[in-house]
């Protein structure tokens, strides 16, 4: 009887977008996710201690993180203080007291997942241009 050849997802295709998204969600290897990509909060690991996949491969690699984090954040903080305006009565003290934490604590818990959601852009960037190392594991 042949080996069973075990179906890992191909490059560029909706299962492996999926299956990446889930594992960045998880903040899990985008290739294996079986190791964690955080040595500690916000800080990645040089690789992913299963599979080898280099997170890091270059000097500012996480840039877009950085972006992603800065725009979701004004996103969250317009939709607050708009809601907080349309729905309250406080002075703009009160507003700022109020909002600025929230915000605050909305971006430090976001900064994580979004470097996830980096890393696993990077990776899918990587399979779509055919990288040879990139080898994704169902
Ligand atoms: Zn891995």
């Amino acid at each position: 009887m042949p080996p069973v050849e075990e179906r890992s997802p191909r490059a560029e295709s909706p299962a492996l977008l999926r299956l990446v998204a889930l594992r960045a969600l998880k903040r899990t290897c985008p290739q294996c996710g079986e190791g964690g990509i955080f040595l500690r909060y916000a800080r990645l690991r040089p690789a992913c201690t299963a599979c080898g996949l280099v997170f890091r491969r270059e000097q500012g690699a996480q840039t877009g993180s950085m972006y992603l984090t800065a725009a979701v954040t004004q996103v969250f903080a317009v939709t607050l203080i708009f809601l907080s305006w349309w729905m309250l009565d406080w002075s703009v003290a009160t507003y700022v007291a109020v909002t600025l934490p929230i915000v605050a604590l909305f971006c430090a818990w976001f900064l994580p997942l979004s470097q996830s959601l980096w890393v696993g852009v990077d990776y899918l960037t990587d399979a779509a241009n055919g990288e040879d190392w990139v080898q994704p594991r169902s």
